[in-house]
């Protein structure tokens, strides 16, 4: 026989937390404070699989369910010494639903269950209270009439109101006995004339309606859509608690109340919540009055904390909170209600908090012995971080927000509004604060973001150029605000009503991707003792080495402030869009002799000797890898008449000839086109040139600083082994002659991206020729899917809101399908060369799931934009502790 109830809180107490999957939280936890000696009304949890068997069977129950829950009710019977449905003093209970999850959508909990007229009398004779006996049974109705029977709750809300007016009472506490007797007989037309069926009397079928309820709302469409947004399967189904009810309205010895055994938002160590006064469950979060504090100390003099109204009961929930902590080990969110001076505890949770909290509880509970490290560190969400690194909008500030886009980049920003890259550098030279707006950006603008606080754009989605820019250097990134409408020419720009001119202020909150017109007034981060705190022991844990992608200077100090290990991608082709160096650029690709090809790329040579100076300065003999030019040729191309003027008089060409030349560059598919080693294999003077700049900055900053530099050289978009092999000869001849030239050598590492298919496949091969792999996931996730990212905002939100794809596959990696590519490459490569070092560089680099899978690939480092630093130090960290969780010791 399978035992589809379990009992609670009297005599019998049969669930323990660990039941969750059974009892679901709310019933295992009940059963938990029960049987820690808690004050738990007793009643008893219907278990999921009576759901789930439910929803196999065609909506029947089991058939020894109904035997079950008799026994069951007449132990709750027994031990409250009342009767279910007993006309001279009834036991009334609540129905409750409660998934393994708390999920909203489920049916909402009726309380007062069993009234019906004659019980009513019953109840009026037991408490005593003529006036709370009628109130409870109207509420009764209401509840379950909305609740169950499908009637709108305004219906009753009408009558209550209109009821009010005719005895001229403002207040539901001055509602006599009498009049509750007659909003009653409404209530119970109402539910007769709105269903066609009359509100049912008899408390079995009450109880039954309401179980079905519960058991129906599982496949509501709110808790389809919700439980598809969170990954929770279907087949987990739902429990129902049925539990004696205790009363807070009774009396002003009475009150309920929610609360948290710590302050949510800051993590503080103060008993944390609201209570009511001679009040029933609901009326604490309904707002017709005003809760009140619970401690003394943090109440105004206006205000009636719980502390001194009710002090027995108050001391007492504080032990209860105490207790609660040793006994979860984690903050907790209680509900709780108190009838005449006794406290009862009705649920209890971990409690849903914020980063800042987070940090501090998970810092906290270590010290205070509650927890150890490796727990705290797993306390913290990794992704939560980014709140505290980045400035916030002064919460206490007035704002109007114009428009909404996406969360494209964490943080606040205001300033004025600039259209232009040129205009922002401007404005920002002269000490503007400045936010660019743009309909969307390219490389180009990449100089005018960086001098930006912030930018706004109308068009893309979150791997949209702005987007991934702005989240590597740290900017606030609002994107695809599409009811904001951009007028270059004009230079406005238009949400709704409201038309801003460049020089108006605008605000933008990257953490929600609401725009504000107006100077709205932000907070700096303040990074905590406990910050540092949790990143020592999180280091202290990890084995994935954290690198950066990082090309200024700047970008790498802010890095090695996080704690980069050093860097992982430098991406040279971000540092030719200089306006000291984008006119070699361009004659560089529109050169069409050698010797023209070679006298534009001399002239960038000291810039590029120039940079890698400064990178290996800043990383102080920590290892920099540098990708050779891999650029997405049409954005170097000049565009325009005027560009193209300027080139040909720098090259000392006709504009005609020019002209030809760039459409002969021009490609259908820039991304699959003549790019990576395929430029470097047409043209080896350019990575011939880079190879030289590195090796020659290296050896000066090994000469000046004594850390021995190694520099590492990226050959990207390799596919096939022959590819590596040539660039590679090139590249070590350059070395070999830099050496000669120098007399001196030094220790260098000549790699590959991984991030074609058939490099991945053929990694093996590839290794043969390659001291490092670094996996670029951004184009691996492209071209595995087949799926560009600059094109797959028009349809892959669309994929992942219906469940096609679990997630963005660009934000997260497709563990399956590009995971396992990179799978195969890390074990293709090994084979090959045990111990050859491999890295990942794409933007999954800095995201907490992929790092987790990258820990159980097995690679040596990951490398992210420098903000994303501290969450991949703790991402990694929580990855070994949840592979060793994995092992069994
Ligand atoms: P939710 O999951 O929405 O919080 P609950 O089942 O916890 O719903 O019920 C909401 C509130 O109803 C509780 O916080 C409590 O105040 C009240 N409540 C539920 N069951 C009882 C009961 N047996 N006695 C008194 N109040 C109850
Ligand atoms: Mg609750
Ligand atoms: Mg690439």
């Amino acid at each position: 026989m399978t035992k589809w109830v379990y009992s609670f809180g009297g005599s019998h107490n049969e669930g323990r937390a660990e039941m969750r999957n059974l009892l679901g939280g709310k019933g295992a936890n009940l059963a938990e404070m029960a049987a820690i000696g808690l004050p738990v009304p007793p009643g008893f949890t219907i278990t999921t699989e009576v759901c789930s068997a439910f929803y196999d069977n065609d909506r029947n129950y089991p058939a020894d369910l109904k035997a079950q829950v008799d026994e069951a009710l007449a132990r709750v019977e027994a031990a409250m010494g009342l009767k279910f449905g007993d006309p001279s003093a009834p036991l009334l209970v609540s129905v409750r639903s409660g998934a393994r999850v708390s999920m909203p959508g489920m049916m909402d909990t009726v309380l007062n269950l069993g009234l019906n007229e004659k019980t009513v009398e019953g109840l009026v004779k037991s408490s005593g209270d003529e006036r709370f006996a009628w109130d409870s049974y109207r509420r009764f109705i209401q509840m379950y009439a909305s609740v169950v029977m499908d009637v709108a709750h305004h219906r009753f809300e009408d009558i209550l109101e209109d009821a009010k007016r005719a005895l001229g009472v403002f207040d539901d506490t001055e509602i006599t006995a009498d009049a509750w007797r007659g909003i009653v007989k409404s209530y119970l037309n109402v539910v007769q004339k709105e269903t066609g069926r009359p509100f049912p009397h008899e408390p079995q079928d009450q109880l039954w309606g309401a179980i079905g309820a519960v058991f129906g709302s599982w496949m509501n469409p709110r808790a389809n859509t919700y439980r598809k947004l969170h990954d929770i399967p279907a087949s987990w189904g739902t429990a129902v608690n049925v539990q004696s009810m205790v009363f807070g309205n009774m009396g002003n010895d009475c009150a309920t109340g929610v609360c948290f055994t710590r302050d949510p938002s800051t993590g503080e160590n103060i008993f944390y919540g609201e209570y009511l006064v001679n009040a029933q469950g609901e009326d604490v979060v309904a707002g017709i009055r005003t809760p009140q504090p619970m401690s003394a100390l943090k109440a105004t003099p206006e205000q009636s904390p719980m502390e001194t109204v009710l002090p027995e009961a108050y001391q007492e929930l504080c032990r209860v909170r105490e207790l609660l902590e040793k006994h979860y080990r984690d903050m907790q969110d209680i509900e709780f209600t108190v009838q005449s001076n006794r406290l009862y505890m009705l649920q209890t949770r971990s409690g849903k908090r914020t980063a800042a909290a987070a940090l501090k509880i998970a810092i906290d509970m270590a010290a205070e012995g509650l927890i150890t490290k490796e727990e705290a560190i797993q306390r913290v969400p990794p992704a939560s971080l980014d709140q505290l690194l980045h400035p916030t909008l002064d919460p206490k500030a007035e704002r109007r927000q114009i428009a909404r886009g996406l969360p494209a980049s964490p943080g606040a920003a205001t300033g004025i509004i600039a259209f232009s890259a040129e205009d922002v550098e401007d404005l920002a030279a002269k000490g503007e604060d400045v936010i660019l707006v743009r309909i969307e950006t390219s490389p180009e603008d990449v100089h005018g973001m960086h001098a930006a606080r912030g930018v706004l754009t109308t068009r893309g989605g979150m791997t949209s150029h702005a987007a991934v820019v702005a989240r590597g250097m740290g900017r606030v990134c609002v994107a695809g605000a599409g009811s904001i409408h951009v007028d270059y020419k004009a230079q406005t720009l238009t949400a709704g009503r409201e038309t801003l001119k460049a020089g108006d202020w605008v605000t933008l909150d990257g953490g929600t991707g609401a725009v504000y017109s107006g100077k709205v007034p932000t907070i700096p981060p303040t990074l905590s003792g406990d910050f540092s705190t949790l990143m020592g022991w999180a280091d202290s844990v990890r084995r994935l080495k954290v690198r950066t992608n990082a090309e200024t200077p700047e970008d790498a100090e802010t890095a090695r402030r996080f704690g980069a290990e050093g860097i992982g991608l430098c991406r040279t082709e971000h540092m030719f869009f200089g306006p000291d160096r984008i006119g070699h650029v361009r004659q560089m690709i529109m050169s069409t002799e050698q010797d023209e090809r070679a006298r534009a790329i001399d002239a960038l040579l000291p810039f590029q000797r120039d940079d890698f100076t400064q990178l290996f300065r800043i990383m102080a003999g920590l290892p920099v890898t540098v990708r050779l030019l891999d650029p997405p040729l049409h954005e170097f191309l000049p565009h325009g008449e005027h560009e193209l003027e300027e080139v040909a008089k720098a090259m000392g060409k006709n504009v005609e000839t020019l002209r030809a030349r760039r459409s002969a560059l021009s490609e259908a598919n820039p991304m699959l086109g003549h790019r990576g080693c395929r430029l470097g294999i047409s043209y080896p003077e350019i990575y011939n040139m880079q190879a030289r700049a590195i090796i020659e900055a290296a050896i000066a900053v090994s000469k000046e600083t004594g850390n021995a530099i190694v520099p590492e050289i990226m050959i990207p978009l390799v596919g096939v082994k022959t590819e590596l092999e040539r660039t590679r000869a090139a590249a070590e001849a350059t070395v070999q002659a830099v050496f000669k030239e120098k007399g001196v050598t030094l220790e260098y590492l000549i790699g590959t991206m991984i991030e074609l298919p058939r490099a991945a496949i053929t990694a093996g091969q590839i290794a043969e020729v390659a001291d490092f792999f670094s996996f670029g996931t951004n184009d691996l996730t492209q071209t595995t899917l087949g799926l560009s990212r600059d094109d797959a905002g028009s349809f892959l939100p669309h994929y992942v809101d219906t469940g096609l794809l679990p997630k963005d596959p660009f934000v997260s990696i497709d563990k399956e399908g590009v995971g396992g590519l990179v799978r195969l490459g890390a074990e293709g490569g090994r084979k090959t060369k045990p111990g050859l070092k491999l890295g990942v560089c794409g933007e999954h680099g800095g995201d907490p799931d992929s790092i987790s899978f990258f820990e159980s690939v097995g690679l040596d480092y990951v490398s992210c934009s420098p903000f994303r630093v501290p969450v991949a130090r703790l991402a990694a960290a929580q990855a070994v502790l949840k592979q060793r969780q994995k092992q069994p010791v």
